[in-house]
């Protein structure tokens, strides 16, 4: 996302861990994050993301079963994508506008779907949180200013034994030691 803040985005992805000290977390923190679910993950507790998105976040799309979207036909890719974006606006009450692909994997025909769905925008990431580490793209291993980061809902079982909360706050040490603010990506998007 090209800005001159320096600044970086925070995108969390999937929703299978749903840690309630987390939630206690951003409560605290007031960090903003996009959380980009996938409707098979979080089925089992829609709620257990609404105090996040109480807080200011947005629930963007990431598909029904999280497939690779290229392997799907144009029809399929639509499933996936409406599909989503129908039960994710039932449970939150406004129509995500962002979608990731999973695995970062798309094609023309995803686009068209996400058009066809509704969505605005594609968004991918130029770093990633892993258990400890930050994975990034910048070979001198540095984050930039707009840069969009990954993390997932993921606990223990995932994360070797680490919490979510764990793996976090090891991601704002590293934001915060090269010199970054989170800002909230929505916030940097103009939508139609
Ligand atoms: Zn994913």
């Amino acid at each position: 996302m090209p800005t001159k803040d320096r600044v970086v985005f925070v995108t969390i992805d999937d929703g299978q861990e749903k840690d309630p000290r987390f939630v206690e977390m951003l409560r605290d923190l007031r960090v903003p994050v996009s959380m980009f679910l996938t409707d098979g993950n979080v089925r089992d507790d829609y709620g257990y993301f609404k105090p996040l998105q109480a807080l200011g976040n947005h629930v963007q799309n990431h598909t029904l079963t999280h497939p690779v979207m290229p392997h799907l036909g144009p029809e399929g890719q639509r499933r996936e994508i409406c599909g989503a974006q129908k039960s994710l606006t039932r449970e939150y009450g406004t129509a995500p506008k962002l979608f990731r692909p999973p695995f970062g994997m798309w094609g023309s025909a995803t686009q068209e779907a996400a058009r066809e769905c509704g969505i605005q925008g594609i968004v991918l990431w130029t770093a990633s949180m892993q258990i400890h580490d930050m994975q990034y793209d910048d070979p001198n291993k540095k984050l930039h200013n707009g840069d969009v980061l990954l993390a997932h809902f993921r606990g223990p079982k995932q994360l070797r034994g680490e919490s979510m909360t764990k793996m976090f706050a090891e991601m704002l040490k590293r934001i915060r030691r090269q010199g970054f603010a989170v800002a909230r990506l929505e916030d940097y998007i103009s939508f139609r």
